[in-house]
């Protein structure tokens, strides 16, 4: 039986379609094509497809034979159809009305919803005609097909860019993961390399991408876990696959110094379980080295500075009572004011030691009051002056500096932290400067020394709890580590800033400064 014309021409369009799906084409070409063609077969003089976009708008994606100023006016139309859903034959109404409102002389309009299987509405189709009877049954029939392509044609379209979208957002996941990450093939050639890994080891993607893991990734020292080959070796990923594989050690740099890491590995297998991926997660132990070590620098710390007290209220309190010694007033006077003295330097650092967890878990209690600085300075700079004579402690503060808003015992305990540390910290006879400036909305207090002084790379991590500077390590100087920790968590308790500078004019020695708002 011979196919009459109208089918004939409709198989050769749809074959057309349908090549042009299975080609690259973009989905702007395709959607054309369908639209030119539908056209043509219904003898019409114009078409649109409109979709229903992600938002919930209908917009119009393709046409054909309508001018561009037209389309311009048709889309703000269309905008505000509300709630499109599977009302085509409304739109078909609507469109007319728009059609004649905008002056596109057309009088005929048959539409089709675009739909596949099991999927929601995606929008429709369009075909108006400018002269010529009413739409038939047969051209309905005819245009379903066309609709049926353009919506595989838009569901492939979206599925792509859906898949396209994934992988970025995967892509940029890898790459700006904080943990390095190298994903290598079976036969362990590096396929992907992120930013993170290549920082680490100062190694570029490009150069490492196509080289076998194990010779970009060297690693030494192993301290824990299992080496990928050696867990091949036994069988992995298929022997043991459910239990994370990971190896602690240290990898080279580029530069030649060395890494502490963690990597853990994890295997990609496709449907026939045959592995295609190994994926390395390397995590940089730096941090959580430095901390174990500071740490440990503090526990060290801590009980030489508990031992020291007790050592002596112990030696002074086995020599009183000693029975056959007879002790004058005066001594036993002068052993008893050291005991309390070492009694009470006990209780303070038991007190700090408190106070830090305190602040760590931000739980400070202030009661600020509208205080005189300029007078607390005085007092506590007499304070210190009487118990150390070795240095010369100036209080050079003007006695009309504005009230603050601050907890007396509070500041006490930074302004003694500041003194004490610059005595500590600065050889006897230099002198100690302590002064103040007024700004319109704080006060700031400065300490000045002429010791040892600071370090500029170190100047973030003295605010830091338990950090000790080398210098001070290096000289023996007892301490703990907590005085600046503890400073910087009162002065920010009470809205102020807390920092460290040179002294001025490159003298020698450490500024400490830290600013307190104004009472009201
Ligand atoms: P510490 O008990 O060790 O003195 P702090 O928290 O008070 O603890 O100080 C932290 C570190 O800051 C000190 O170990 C020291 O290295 C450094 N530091 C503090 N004050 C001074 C200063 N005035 N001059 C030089 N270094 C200082």
């Amino acid at each position: 039986m011979m196919l009459p014309d109208y089918r004939v021409r409709q198989r050769d369009y749809l074959l057309e379609i349908s090549r042009a799906l299975t080609s690259r084409l973009n989905l702007n070409e395709v959607l054309r094509l369908i639209l030119q063609q539908a056209a043509e077969m219904l003898n019409g003089h114009a078409a649109l497809v409109a979709l229903v976009e992600p938002d919930g708008r209908y917009t119009i994606r393709q046409s054909y034979g309508i001018p561009q100023p037209i389309l311009d006016q048709l889309q703000p139309m269309l905008n505000q159809l509300e709630d499109v859903g599977e009302a085509v034959t409304a739109l078909e109404r609507n469109l007319i009305a728009i059609a004649r409102a905008v002056g596109l002389g057309l009088w005929q309009v048959v539409s089709l919803p675009l739909k596949i299987e099991g999927e929601e509405f995606l929008g429709a189709l369009y075909v108006f005609r400018v002269r010529g009877g009413a739409f038939s049954r047969d051209d309905r029939r005819v245009l379903q097909s066309f609709a049926d392509q353009a919506a595989i044609a838009v569901h492939n379209a979206r599925l792509y860019e859906q898949l396209s979208y994934e992988k970025s957002r995967l892509n940029a996941i890898l790459e700006f993961s904080a943990d390095g990450v190298v994903i290598m093939d079976a036969a362990h050639r590096i396929q992907i390399f992120n930013r993170a890994i290549s920082n680490l080891l100062g190694i570029p993607a490009s150069e490492a991408i196509g080289r076998k893991f194990e010779e970009v990734l060297v690693l030494q020292h192993k301290r824990a876990g299992i080496a990928l080959e050696e867990a091949e070796a036994q069988g992995w990923p298929l022997v043991s696959a459910s239990s994370p594989l990971f190896v602690e050690g240290d990898l080279l740099r580029r530069n030649g110094s060395l890494v502490s890491v963690e990597i853990s590995f994890a295997p990609l297998f496709n449907r026939e379980r045959k592995l295609i991926n190994i994926i390395a997660d390397v995590h940089d132990l730096t941090r959580i080295r430095a901390a174990e070590e500071m740490k440990a620098t503090f526990i060290s710390a801590v009980s030489h500075e508990l031992k020291t007290p007790v050592a002596l209220i112990k030696g002074y309190a086995s020599t009183l009572r000693r029975a056959d010694a007879q002790w004058d007033e005066a001594t036993v006077r002068e052993s008893l004011r050291v005991i309390e003295e070492e009694a009470d330097h006990l209780t303070e650092l038991i007190e700090n030691l408190l106070d830090a967890s305190r602040a760590q878990t931000g739980s400070f209690k202030l009661a600020p009051v509208e205080l005189d600085i300029d007078d607390l300075v005085v007092r506590v700079a007499k304070k210190f002056q009487a118990q150390t004579p070795t240095h010369r402690i100036i209080a050079d503060v003007s006695p009309t500096m504005p009230l603050v808003f601050a907890d007396e015992a509070r500041i006490t305990q930074v302004l003694s932290n500041l003194i004490s540390n610059a005595v500590k910290y600065s050889p006897p006879g230099s002198e100690i400067r302590i002064s103040g400036r007024a700004t319109p909305k704080e006060v700031i207090i400065t300490v000045a020394d002429q010791g040892i002084g600071i370090a500029p790379e170190e100047r973030d991590k003295l605010f830091e709890r338990f950090y000790r500077s080398e210098r001070a390590v290096r000289r023996g100087t007892p301490g703990t580590g907590l005085g600046l920790y503890l400073s910087k968590a009162i002065v920010e308790a009470h809205g102020g800033r807390i920092w460290v500078e040179d002294n001025e004019d490159g003298q020698p020695g450490a500024r400490f400064s830290f600013s307190l708002p104004r009472a009201h």
